[in-house]
């Protein structure tokens, strides 16, 4: 086989050039590395680097669904959308209630992140609906 070689595709590392060109030798394309570079005969080098290439797009896909954002499950109670944001500071609020002398029941209140719904605006504590709601002091 007198076919010429051609450079394909350059591996920072050794071991990388090496993973490419068993993936290559496995789909039946010979392949040969030279001092991190990939070389394939010349007929070859068509689908050699497809194939490289739609490895490159799978990983980059399973990647990208990977690292989503989690869909979150909170609904707000009263309209019924997701636009639903945990209030930070919660800690905070208790705390200058406290100060001013209102008295916040611990236990009861260290379950659930406050919620807020963006469209509406109303306010609730996780695992709460509209009905349980508890009732506004004063
Ligand atoms: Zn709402």
């Amino acid at each position: 086989m007198a076919e010429s070689l051609i450079h394909i595709a350059t591996y920072s590392s050794p071991i990388e050039a090496d993973l490419a060109r068993a993936r290559l030798e496995a789909e039946g394309i010979p392949a040969v590395v030279d001092n991190g570079r990939l070389l394939v005969p010349e007929s070859a080098a068509e689908d050699a680097h497809a194939l490289l290439t739609e490895e490159a797009a799978d990983a980059e896909a399973a990647y990208t669904e990977a690292s989503g954002p989690p869909a979150p499950e909170l609904r707000c109670p009263v309209c019924g959308t997701t636009q639903v944001v945990a209030e930070p500071g919660s800690l905070l609020v208790r705390i200058a209630l406290l100060l001013i002398g209102q008295f916040v029941p611990l236990g009861d209140q260290s379950t659930g992140r406050r919620l807020r719904c963006e469209i509406c605006t109303y306010r609730w504590r996780e695992g709460e609906d509209a009905d349980g709601r508890v009732p506004s002091i004063g």
